[in-house]
């Protein structure tokens, strides 16, 4: 079984001492997935200064040289791993980042080229800004040949762009829904890797303010009982003591399962 910790929304915005408080001592037995964006703009959010909330500037992630310089040594020693985490993580008046612009294709094009180039390392993965996509997003990241991270509690195929895997994805997930006695309604996290034609995707479990050790432990032995795999989904920003608590008390819950891997969230699509 695999295990795999993701952590969104690094960027111009992120101090390398707000990275090291959370992962000093996690990153050496798992190396993070960090989901980065390379030119943010700001919005309403802890650790983003509030005159950039709303002043629409672009800051591209090199004006940061103190965290990129930490960056490329947290990818060699690897430590971190890098996501592309949309291009601006901006929200629109009508939607977030990738279900809003107007040219999404560009934003990853232009995104994956510039963060691979900055840190020297390359990105096989893509993480939607607030977990959402359009139809027409999630096409943009296929074709770009992304696999992406999310925290998919429900498979829509009328959200998504169809190919010759969509039914049998479809019918995968509803006999796990079945088979887990879920309804329709209840949420979860299917704990297999969905592949499609041109990219592949798996769910996270989200890590916020409120989650309890109980319910993370819940969907890891839910995962393990189907012999799927395990990502944790967090921000850094976010993380008080006691949710760091919970993070450490889950990676010794999983550390306890001989069979249970740690890895970067990429080997969860090999
Ligand atoms: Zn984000």
């Amino acid at each position: 079984m695999k295990f795999a910790i993701r952590d969104d929304d690094t960027c111009y915005f992120t101090s390398v001492a707000a990275l090291e408080r959370v992962y000093h001592d996690i990153w050496d037995r798992i190396p993070v997935c960090l989901a980065t964006v390379p030119f943010a703009i700001g919005y309403e959010r802890a650790g983003i200064p509030t005159e950039h909330w709303h002043s629409g500037n672009a800051f591209p992630l090199e004006e940061n040289a103190g965290l990129v310089a930490s960056l490329r040594d947290l990818v060699s020693s690897r430590r971190v791993t890098v996501a592309l985490h949309g291009y601006t993580h901006q929200d629109f008046p009508d939607g977030y980042e990738f279900q809003a612009a107007p040219d999404p294709e560009r934003r990853i094009r232009e995104g994956l080229s510039y963060l691979s180039g900055l840190l020297r390392t390359r990105i096989s993965v893509f993480v939607p800004p607030h977990n959402a996509l359009s139809r027409r997003g999630l096409a943009a990241v296929g074709a770009a040949g992304l696999n992406i991270l999310g925290s998919f509690l429900s498979f829509r195929p009328s959200m998504r762009p169809w190919d010759r895997r969509t039914p049998g994805n479809w019918w995968r997930v509803r006999r796990f829904r079945a088979s887990a006695g879920l309804a329709k309604s209840d949420r979860f996290v299917y704990p297999h890797v969905i592949r499609y034609a041109d990219h592949a995707e798996f769910g996270c479990h989200s890590l916020v303010p409120g989650t309890t050790l109980e319910e993370l432990v819940a969907g890891f032995e839910a995962a393990r009982h189907a012999g799927g795999d395990f990502c944790l989904a967090t921000h850094y920003w976010e993380v008080s003591d006691a949710m760091k608590a919970v993070m450490l008390r889950l990676i010794d819950h999983a550390a306890r399962h001989a069979d249970v891997r740690f890895v970067a969230a990429e080997e969860l699509f090999a």
